[in-house]
């Protein structure tokens, strides 16, 4: 079957790279842009001037959305056909990835919640997905059931979302056969998006809340969103089947913690807590395109959780996400490396 022929394919790795506009500020007074996007050729071209002379460096993607990007087309053109992939029974993860101030939240959550049944036009990957599998379960007149789980992961400690009150640290266990779940980790049945919409305002919420508290929290960790679907099909035999697929969303910690530490340089340094699920998650992905043998999960909690989602039979998606302005331009080199040697 075409789904065999898939399997055979190995590891599907896409990566993506989105560039913001000037904010208003940064337009006000007249910041430079180093960064141009060329969408038909995929590639994003950064100037550097180095003792008066200026560098070109070219880097080529599987698509390049320009600061111009509206969020319905990088969710169509990017993350719809991955939804398809998830209702067929695969394992896929969205990765947002990039500087602080990139735009990583503003692509998976988007920039406004949703009111009275509409999008806002800048609505993000999240409730678009969300959205979209409701709509192709209904369509199908699916038999399904569907939970979520939204946890953070800071200092490579975890914290649910959706519990409310609880302090106590959740653990990360092996379950003997290669995979991992998390103890203590809630996991809440749907039904419909706004019910997920509900819960992602509660995590979120929660999330900022901590945020005040730890100075930033945010920008050093990584949230995962994750829905499982169960579907009952029915084979032409009429043997009852299930199908069981799972979208992570993931907004990463931002990027400048891993250059800092000497990784640009290829020296992986000493590296903090804060850098190892990124440092491991470039290099488990490096190996898997690679098809290196090793793949180096166990080397961060990042890794371990998402271990069921990347490799074999599951599709990857790294959004990168940089600023155009000059000020920016090292962390957006060291970005444009990381996302291109990730391919
Ligand atoms: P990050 O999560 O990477 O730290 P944010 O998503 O918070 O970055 O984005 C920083 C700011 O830039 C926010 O005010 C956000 O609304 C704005 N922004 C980011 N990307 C875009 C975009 N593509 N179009 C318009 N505004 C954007
Ligand atoms: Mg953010």
């Amino acid at each position: 079957s075409s789904k065999h022929d898939k399997d055979h394919r190995g590891v599907n790795v896409q990566v993506i790279l989105r560039c913001r506009p000037l904010s208003a500020d940064e337009m006000r007074i007249h910041t430079p842009v180093v960064i141009s996007c060329n969408e038909n050729r995929r590639e994003v071209c950064a100037v550097q001037t180095i003792a008066n002379k200026q560098i070109d460096r070219t880097f080529l993607f599987d698509k390049v959305f320009g600061p111009s990007s509206q969020q319905k087309e990088l969710f169509e053109l990017t993350v719809s056909p991955i939804l398809n992939e998830v209702l067929e029974g695969y394992n896929c993860t969205i990765f947002a990835y990039g500087q602080t101030g990139t735009g990583k939240t503003y692509t998976m959550e988007g920039g406004a919640r949703k009111k009275n049944g509409e999008f806002p036009s800048d609505a993000g990957v999240i409730p678009r997905a969300v959205k979209q599998i409701f709509d192709i379960l209904e369509a199908q007149n699916a038999e399904y059931s569907m939970k979520v789980t939204f946890l953070e992961l800071y200092n490579e400690e975890i914290t649910d979302l959706l519990e409310d009150k609880s302090k106590k640290p959740i653990a990360l266990m092996e379950d003997g056969k290669g995979g991992v779940f998390v103890r203590g980790l809630e996991e809440e049945l749907v039904t419909t998006a706004n019910e997920i919409y509900k819960i992602l305002e509660k995590g979120y919420a929660k999330r900022h809340t901590a945020e005040t508290l730890v100075n930033k929290q945010s920008s050093r960790s990584h949230s995962i969103f994750s829905i499982t679907i169960h579907i009952k099909e029915c084979t032409p035999e009429g043997e009852e089947m299930i199908k069981c697929g799972k979208l992570n969303l993931v907004d990463l910690a931002g990027s400048e913690n891993i250059s800092r530490s000497g990784a640009r340089e290829g020296r992986a340094r000493e590296a903090g807590e804060i850098n190892k699920s990124l440092l491991t998650l470039g290099r488990v992905i490096n190996s898997l395109v690679e098809h290196s043998g090793h793949v180096p999960y166990r080397d961060s909690k990042l890794t371990r959780l998402l271990r069921d989602s990347l490799g074999g039979k599951t599709k990857t998606c790294i959004i990168a996400t940089i600023s155009p302005s000059i000020h920016c331009l090292e962390e957006t080199l060291s970005t444009l490396d990381y996302a291109h040697r990730a391919k």
